[in-house]
């Protein structure tokens, strides 16, 4: 979507970048690391100031400790992480959960390694979870169930009884959770993010994905981490190891710099809560539906009172007729392509959004 966007010079809400820049301090801590011999690789886990000041941030938030030499590894995104989670563990005819509408990276990671996706829909407009459809998928043969709070791309959040209800299933069990949180500092309308790390029992069994791109509005660095207790973490580094060894050293070094004042992360709720409103306050009264998205920088538009195209078409005729981009809901799920789903991304300036909802104002 975004190079048809490109293609028709549409105003782009497809895929979820900023389109404003990061804090020049992180520029220049970047360009003082490398500019100070942080040129040559990094430890294999990760730079050890970077590492000690993630260790600092989840007993900061989540008063919960993390090794920072053997609990926390620093990844080429999350993407990498969560690819490199699968691959540790998902070997032939093992069943991982998922619940669709999903981030697309997970079910083709499942899918490589001989695994077998089983999803589970949620619905809109809540798309919350059904547990007892969750209890009824569980077998000997799950290996993984992944979680994604705040949710790509409904922008639901998943609550502290979603998480007890979790770890109530999963007892007693060696399932491995992987629990992407990559929009864990992007929560509205003062709800607290659930992060796994919380409930003991989960975390003993469970991997936390983050990204420093969705913080730090920098999503084309590709810097994430990921953390988990030391048995599940040796496992991650001996894939770690051989598909990328170590991630880009003074771009860490940047990050630890920057870290250190958490207000840089505790701000974003605030920041991005802001763009919601405006963007949905300017759109109220359009013929698009919705739910205000909790968490993420997306917020899912319903389009069934204008047409009853699919969302394919619709989104590509909306880029092409009138310049404005978005995703269709069903790219991120492989059995509802029934949709009336768009996602937009309001990651953008003030400008940017009230130029959006001008156009679709008019729709
Ligand atoms: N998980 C989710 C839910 C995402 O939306 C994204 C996209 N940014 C990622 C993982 C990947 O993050 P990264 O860009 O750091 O690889
Ligand atoms: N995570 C972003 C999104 O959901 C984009 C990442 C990508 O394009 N792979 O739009």
């Amino acid at each position: 979507m975004s190079a048809l966007a490109k293609e028709h010079q549409a105003i782009n809400l497809s895929q979820g970048f900023p389109n404003f820049e990061s804090d020049k301090k992180l520029i220049d801590f970047v360009t003082k690391a490398m500019q100070s011999g942080y040129n040559q690789y990094a430890p294999m886990p990760g730079n050890s100031e970077l590492l000690r000041a993630i260790a600092n941030k989840f007993e900061l938030l989540y008063n919960t400790s993390y090794h920072p030499e053997d609990e926390i590894t620093v990844t080429a995104g999350a993407t990498q992480a969560i690819y490199t989670i699968i691959s540790a563990f998902v070997k032939a005819d093992d069943e991982v959960i998922i619940f669709t509408p999903a981030y697309d990276c997970y079910e083709p990671a499942i899918t490589i390694h001989n695994g077998k996706t089983i999803p589970i829909q949620l619905h809109a407009p809540s798309y919350c979870i059904d547990w007892d459809i969750v209890k009824s998928k569980i077998s000997a043969k799950t290996k993984m169930i992944i979680i994604n709070t705040p949710h790509n791309p409904s922008g639901t959040v998943l609550t502290k009884t979603d998480l007890l209800k979790l770890q109530e299933l999963t007892a007693n069990t060696d399932i491995i959770v992987l629990s992407d949180e990559v929009y864990e500092h992007i929560i509205f309308d003062n709800e607290s993010h659930q992060s796994i790390c919380l409930f003991p029992e989960l975390k003993k069994r469970s991997f936390i994905t983050a990204s420093f791109g969705k913080t730090f509005h920098n999503t084309g660095w590709k810097m994430g981490y990921c953390c988990a207790p030391k048995d599940l973490m040796i496992e991650f580094r001996k894939v770690h190891q051989f598909n990328v060894f170590s991630v880009n050293h003074p771009m860490q070094k940047g990050l630890a710099d920057y870290l250190q004042e958490p207000s840089r992360y505790l701000e974003l709720s605030g920041f991005y809560q802001e763009k919601r409103d405006l963007f949905l306050e300017l759109i109220k009264d359009s013929r698009f539906d919705f739910i205000p998205a909790k968490g993420t920088y997306f917020q899912v538009l319903d389009f069934s009172k204008i047409t009853k195209e699919n969302d394919v078409k619709f989104a590509k005729r909306l880029t092409k007729e009138h310049k404005i981009a978005a995703i269709p809901l069903s790219v991120f799920n492989e059995n509802k392509k029934d949709d009336s789903m768009l996602r937009f991304c309001f990651a953008k300036t003030d400008e940017t959004l009230k130029q959006a909802a001008e156009i679709l104002n008019k729709i």
